[in-house]
């Protein structure tokens, strides 16, 4: 048969070879594959092969941007932590934190090195942390092409306050942006999966956050890096928070609190947990999953009416009760979170 080569539509991948959908099987998966300069062609999923003439003068489409790997834990964390040596935070955020309603204190804000992501300024700020250390696998940053064609490390993500995520040696692997223009979700994550020009960016990987405290057996389990921080600073116990209600499944949160000895786990989400059935049922599946891993598990309760969170419950002295899990899925049966079962 022969071959219509005007009509692919291929994309460079390595080794100068172009890919793409088979104009004889019809497969979509890319397993046909041109090299221009030798004029051969063969698709891995039918076998069709052969010679074509004018392959070294086809056109191919634009390459696919391609995501960089993330880099390792030890990569991560001196890139994030030169970066936040680099930045600063600016007045408004640390008044932020420092209200009432957040209820941080000056040290606490040192310890835990919140900083401002600015507006401007990212290719100074990818260039002097690219001094220290190549920024490459580390989400949110890229490299953006200069003038000349030049590659400079830049810096993406949306200007607001900049938290850094944790593990439980302290190491940071990743960061929350809480955005000074909301943009739906109150958070998000330090990422360069998209960014609008240039390449070699790394999508956020979402991690868990532990906001270490005095008690080392015990974990608290909340959502929110910053209540997390808010509620460790109150009440001196170790806080863990997952990046969602659902999503403590990838990020190794078990594993991790059985290597660590850990061995008891207070679950402590919002108080909407015993009213929403979504969340509860969240809820029960992270206590059922603990306790099959061998973890000791209660949770934490306090009338929805008094405050949403824990962090806001502390700031107003007063409420928390800890039941197991018999009281807690009664609770959840009265308050019509029903979904426990
Ligand atoms: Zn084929």
């Amino acid at each position: 048969m022969a071959l219509d080569i005007a009509a692919l539509q291929l994309r460079p991948v390595a080794n100068g070879e172009l890919n793409g959908s088979c104009p004889f099987c019809g497969d979509r998966k890319k397993h046909f594959y041109l090299n221009p300069h030798k004029g051969v062609y063969r698709c891995f999923k039918c076998g069709a092969s052969g010679r074509v003439d004018g392959a070294a003068h086809y056109v191919p489409l634009a390459p696919l941007r391609q995501e960089e790997p993330l880099a390792d834990a030890t990569t991560l964390d001196r890139v994030y932590s030169i970066l936040f040596r680099t930045l600063s935070l600016s007045a408004e955020h640390r008044e932020h934190l420092l209200s009432p309603k957040r209820g941080l204190s000056e040290q606490v804000i040192q310890e835990r090195q919140y900083r401002t992501l600015p507006p401007k300024d990212r290719i100074r700020i990818g260039r002097e942390v690219a001094e220290w250390v190549e920024p490459r696998g580390v989400p949110g940053f890229y490299l953006y092409n200069g003038k000349n064609d030049r590659q400079l490390w830049c810096l993406a993500g949306l200007p607001g306050l900049l938290i850094p995520m944790r593990d439980f040696e302290g190491r940071i692997r990743g960061c929350q942006i809480r955005p000074d223009k909301r943009v739906g979700a109150r958070y998000v994550w330090l990422s360069s999966a998209n960014p609008r020009r240039g390449s070699n960016g790394t999508g956020a990987r979402a991690v868990y956050h532990v906001a270490r405290g005095e008690d080392p057996k015990t974990v608290w389990i909340t959502e929110g890096p910053l209540k997390a921080d808010i509620a460790a600073s109150r009440m001196g116990k170790t806080f863990v928070a997952v990046p969602g209600v659902n999503c403590w499944k990838g990020s190794g949160l078990i594993e991790d609190l059985l290597a660590n000895g850990i061995r008891a786990v207070v679950i402590a989400y919002d108080s909407d947990s015993v009213s929403n059935q979504h969340v509860a049922r969240a809820v029960t599946e992270l206590g059922w999953a603990l306790r099959k891993s061998g973890l000791r598990v209660s949770y934490a309760w306090w009338p929805p009416e008094r405050a949403k969170g824990i962090d806001d419950l502390l700031l107003m002295n007063g409420g928390l009760r800890v039941v197991n899990e018999q009281a807690w899925l009664g609770l959840v049966r009265l308050r019509g979170g029903r979904a426990a079962g």
